[in-house]
C-alpha cells in the first residue's frame, strides 16, 4: 500500500456503523422497493450512496461553529465566509445558498431571458438540468467522446468537446444560449477533470459570442488538484493558484459547498462583477432561500463553511483524497470489474451495461446491480444511467444513457483504506454472478427527479 497517500489526519470522534444480516437486508431492500435511496441508513453498513454533505468536519471547523453569529442581517460569520469566498474566487459578490441547487434556482431564472432558450455544459448535473428545465429553457451537454470510451486512458475526461459546443451555438444563435456551465469535476462523466486549456478554449468561445460563463464548482479544488498532477505546465503551481486562474475565466461560480466546502450544509453564489445581476440576485434570493446575508443557512453554517473552504485547498489532503478513489478503482480493475478508467474525483463508477448486458437499458442495469450490492455487503452505492436521465419531455420515452453507472461515492475523510478494501471485495463477489443479476420494472414512477422516489420489482422470467 506504500504508494497511496496516507490519511493527513488522525480520528478524534468516532460513529459506530453496524451490519445487519443478510435475511434482514433483503427484506429492508424489499421494503424500500428496491430503490436504495429509500433505505434507512441504520440499516447500511458503508454508505457511499453521495460524497454530498457526508464527510467529517475538522476540530477547526468544529470550534468555528461557535463562533456562529445568529443574527439576521449582516451577521458576523457571513462576513468571515464571503472574505474567504472573495480571497479564493477573486470575485466582487457573493452570497450564500442552503446548497447548490438552492443557488441554481436563483441564479439559473435571471439568465433566461425568453423562451426557446438553451444553456450547453460538459455535462449537466441533474438538479442543473431540471433548473434549466423547469426555467424553460432545455439543457445541452458537449462533453468529450473519450468520456464514453471507458477502458482508454485520457487524462481530462470531463472536457467539452469545443466543435459540438460551437456548433450548438451557431445551431441555437448565440442570443438563444443562456449560459455555458463548465461542470468540475464533471460530475456525472465519473467526477472527471476538465484540462485547464479546454476551460481556457471554452471561455474564448463565450467571450466571442458574447455568451455568459459559469462554473458549476462543487468540486473545484479536486479538478485543480488534477490539473495540478496531469496537466504540463502546472505542477510547480499551488492548488490555490490554479483555482483562481480557472475562476479568472468565468462570470459566475455556483457551488454545492457539500463537497469541497467541506460541510454538511451550504452553497454559494459568487459573481465576478456584475452588479445588476448581483442585484437581481438579491432580489431573488430572499423569497427563495433568505436574507442574502444568510441564504438558507445558519451563522454558524457559514463559519464551518469558511474553514472548510480553505482546508479543501491543502494539497495533502487532496492527494490522499484522490489516492482513496484511486485505490478502490485499482482493486476492482485488476479483478476485471469494468471500470471508468482512470478513476476522477469523487468517487469508482462501475459500468453495469457492459457488466450485465442480459438488461435491456430500460429495467435499470445499474440500479439492479445497487441492490445486489446492498444484500451482498450492507453497502449503499448509486445508479447513474438510465433511471437518472428519465424520459424525453417531448416522447414520454425513456432515454437510454450512454453509460450505465453503480457510482461508489467515497465521503471525504470518513472511511478508512480497510473500509474500502471491503467495498471491493463484495463489488467483485457480485461481479463474479453477475449472470444471474435481473432488470426491475416501476411498481411507481414520479413525472421529475424519479430517482429520489421510484419503487421497483423484479423481473421475473418470460417478462
Ligand atoms: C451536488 C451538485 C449540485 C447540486 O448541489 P446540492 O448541494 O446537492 O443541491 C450541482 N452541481 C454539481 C456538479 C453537483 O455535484
Amino acid at each position: 500500500m506504500d504508494h497511496y497517500q496516507l490519511p493527513p489526519f488522525r480520528i478524534k470522534m468516532v460513529e459506530p456503523i453496524r451490519q445487519i444480516s443478510k435475511e434482514e437486508r433483503i427484506q429492508k431492500l424489499k421494503e424500500a422497493g428496491y430503490n436504495p435511496f429509500q433505505l434507512r441508513s441504520e440499516d447500511v453498513f458503508i454508505d457511499l450512496l453521495t460524497d454530498s454533505g457526508t464527510g467529517a468536519m475538522s476540530h477547526f471547523q468544529w470550534a468555528a461553529l461557535m463562533k456562529g453569529d445568529e443574527a439576521y442581517a449582516g451577521s458576523a460569520s457571513f462576513y468571515r465566509l464571503e472574505e474567504v469566498v472573495k480571497r479564493i474566487t477573486g470575485y466582487r459578490y457573493m452570497m450564500p445558498a442552503h446548497q447548490g441547487r438552492g443557488a441554481e434556482q436563483v441564479v439559473i431564472p435571471l439568465l433566461v431571458q425568453h423562451p426557446g432558450m438553451v444553456f450547453l455544459s460538459n455535462i449537466h448535473f441533474d438538479t442543473t438540468r431540471a433548473h434549466v428545465e423547469l426555467a424553460g429553457a432545455r439543457a445541452i451537454d458537449c462533453v468529450v467522446d473519450e468520456c464514453f470510451d471507458l477502458d482508454t486512458y485520457h487524462p481530462f475526461k470531463g472536457n467539452f468537446d469545443l466543435q459540438k459546443l460551437e456548433h450548438e451555438i451557431l445551431t441555437h444563435k448565440k442570443e438563444n444560449v443562456a449560459g455555458i456551465i463548465m461542470t468540475i469535476t464533471n460530475n456525472s462523466a465519473g467526477g472527471q477533470p476538465v484540462s485547464m486549456q479546454n476551460m481556457r478554449d471554452v471561455a474564448q468561445l463565450a467571450t466571442r459570442y458574447g455568451i455568459k460563463l459559469l462554473i458549476d464548482g462543487a468540486r473545484y479544488a479536486e479538478n485543480a488538484y488534477f490539473v495540478k498532477i496531469r496537466e504540463e505546465g502546472y505542477s510547480n503551481k499551488s492548488v490555490r493558484e490554479i483555482a483562481r486562474e480557472a475562476f479568472d475565466l468565468a462570470d459566475i461560480f455556483l457551488m454545492s459547498s457539500k463537497k469541497d466546502g467541506l460541510v454538511n450544509i451550504g452553497g454559494l453564489i459568487a459573481i465576478k462583477n456584475d452588479l445588476e445581476l448581483f442585484r437581481q440576485c438579491q432580489t431573488r434570493i430572499v423569497p427563495m432561500e433568505g436574507f442574502p446575508t444568510y441564504g438558507g443557512l445558519a451563522g454558524r453554517d457559514m463559519d464551518a463553511l469558511a474553514v472548510g473552504l480553505e482546508e479543501a485547498l491543502d494539497e495533502g489532503y487532496l492527494s490522499y483524497r484522490l489516492d482513496e478513489i484511486k485505490y478502490l478503482g485499482d482493486l476492482l480493475r485488476q479483478a476485471g470489474v469494468p471500470i471508468q478508467y482512470p478513476t476522477g474525483g469523487h468517487a469508482v463508477f462501475v459500468e453495469c451495461g457492459r457488466m450485465c448486458p442480459q438488461i435491456p437499458f430500460d429495467q435499470f442495469p445499474a440500479q439492479a446491480v445497487c441492490n445486489e450490492l446492498y444484500i451482498e455487503g450492507g453497502i449503499r452505492a448509486v445508479e447513474i444511467g438510465s433511471l437518472l436521465l428519465g424520459r424525453d419531455p417531448d416522447s414520454g420515452k425513456n432515454l437510454k444513457s450512454d453509460a450505465e453507472f453503480m457510482r461508489l461515492t467515497i465521503p471525504r475523510r470518513t472511511y478508512t483504506f480497510e473500509h474500502l478494501r471491503y467495498v471491493a471485495e463484495c463489488v467483485i463477489r457480485v461481479y463474479q454472478r453477475r449472470n444471474d443479476i435481473r432488470g426491475l420494472k416501476f411498481t411507481y414512477e414520479s413525472p421529475i427527479l424519479r430517482h429520489f422516489t421510484a419503487s421497483f420489482a423484479p423481473v421475473e422470467d418470460g417478462q
